[in-house]
């Protein structure tokens, strides 16, 4: 939705104490600043920010914290396997190494990019922002910094990765005997540390200790639009002078240019890859001379047969339930958008919320894959070697994941808000 100056509906407020929401557009007024709830959103029911005044100071220890813990886990051994006399030791980053030993260049880039660059550079911007700001100082580029943790946070995926050692470690379970290492219990408490770190950090505390103002218009009486990375309110002319957000400098417009036709054409690539990554077999694994393949489907299916029940669930949500959710949510909502259905906006975005926040989990298979090539290489008695259908899945998350980003949320508004602004029309 639209909203005219905010000098029209309260001429006193100042206008920090204004937020407009990013999923449905509705401008409220930011209930308390400290304190330790969520606001929602009272339209849509968005969360709008979370955290209180002193959270930050933990949030740049817990940063500190996470730093020696990613040394520790990636420097440190891993996971061991036994199989008879016979054991295999491997640090997280041997699967990536294991990828580009078997020229898999875009498997070994996805895993490398995932659970080892854009962790590390998130821990060192927490860094970079966090004691800085213990300390009141301010040091150059620090708004592309914070930008960039806001828009790279769904691409670190570490606690996914957690999860693929736990499925990897039950596969292998009744082949082998398993060992953590102590890299495994540094990596499972930097987990912990990185979560806890993004619950503490108060986004809109530090934007606003970078730069208080939160409001830039060029004239009186213009429309205003929220940055989707900072929050800031921005003058209709502003943005369609420049298209920058002139707090943080992302990208803003009033509604994503071509959202619809962008997202079209990602979700319906990501339907076409998505035959080879089920039809194609994902790992081969090849034991006493004698080769099996395996699909994602097969997969579960063994699994099952074997009685791990708890696995069996994890893999089919991940791989198979969460891309075709995801898949068929993004359609019905394109199409929604399209004929400009009026009913049920408030169901379609809490789906359009749900996609976002489940899509990265059906890296699983990925991780799970890499794991096993890495760990399972015991030359005539036991190798796991990846397949085709592997790439063509991690393609299928990955397209997803940008769809849901390109898709503009506020598009399932504005048919309601032709309607209001038609009557209105009518009433004058
Ligand atoms: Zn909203
Ligand atoms: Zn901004």
């Amino acid at each position: 939705m639209d909203h005219p100056p905010l000098s029209t509906i309260s001429p006193h407020a100042e206008h920090r104490d204004w937020l407009l929401c990013h999923h449905c557009g509705e401008l409220q007024k930011v209930v308390s600043f400290s304190s330790e709830n969520e606001m929602v959103c009272f339209n849509c029911e968005a969360i709008l920010h979370t955290g209180g005044a002193r959270r930050l100071e933990f949030a740049s220890a817990l940063a500190l914290t996470a730093l020696v813990l990613f040394i520790l886990s990636n420097a440190l051994p891993f996971i061991t396997l036994e199989i008879g006399s016979q054991s295999q030791t491997a640090t997280i980053l041997d699967g990536f190494w294991a990828l580009l030993e078997r020229k898999q260049w875009i498997l070994g880039g996805m895993v490398i990019t995932t659970i080892f660059i854009f962790p590390l550079v998130e821990i060192f911007a927490f860094l970079y922002l966090l004691v800085s700001y213990s300390y009141n100082r301010h040091l150059p580029g620090q708004v592309s910094v914070l930008r960039w943790l806001v828009l790279a946070q769904n691409w670190s995926m570490l606690e996914i990765f957690m999860l693929s050692a736990v499925v990897a470690s039950v596969k292998l379970a009744d082949m082998a005997v398993i060992h953590l290492e102590t890299g495994a219990y540094a990596f499972f408490l930097l987990v912990g540390v990185l979560i806890l770190a993004y619950i503490k950090l108060n986004r809109r505390q530090l934007w606003s200790w970078l730069n208080t103002n939160n409001y830039f218009t060029a004239y009186d009486n213009e429309f205003v639009y929220d940055c989707r990375v900072c929050k800031a309110m921005v003058g209709e002319s502003i943005i369609e002078n420049k298209h920058e957000c002139p707090r943080c400098q992302s990208e803003i417009h009033k509604r994503i240019p071509y959202s619809l036709q962008k997202t079209t054409a990602l979700v319906l690539a990501a339907i076409i890859l998505y035959i080879p990554a089920n039809v194609l077999p994902i790992m081969t694994y090849s034991t006493l001379g004698e080769v099996y393949t395996d699909t994602i489907f097969s997969g579960v299916v063994e699994l099952l047969m074997e009685g791990l029940w708890g696995i069996a669930l994890v893999v089919f949500v991940a791989s198979i339930l969460v891309p075709i959710t995801k898949l068929v949510i993004l359609t019905y909502l394109l199409w929604s958008v399209k004929i400009k259905m009026r009913r049920g906006a408030k169901h379609r975005a809490v789906l359009f919320r749900l996609t976002e926040a489940i899509g990265r989990w059906s890296m699983v298979d990925v991780f799970v894959v890499t794991l096993l090539v890495s760990l399972v290489q015991f030359g005539f008695i036991y190798t796991v070697e990846p397949e085709g259908a592997i790439i063509a899945f991690g393609a299928v998350v990955l397209l997803t994941m940008v769809a849901a980003e390109t898709f503009d949320p506020r598009l399932i508004w504005d048919a309601l808000e032709e309607d209001a602004q038609s009557k209105g029309d009518s009433l004058d």
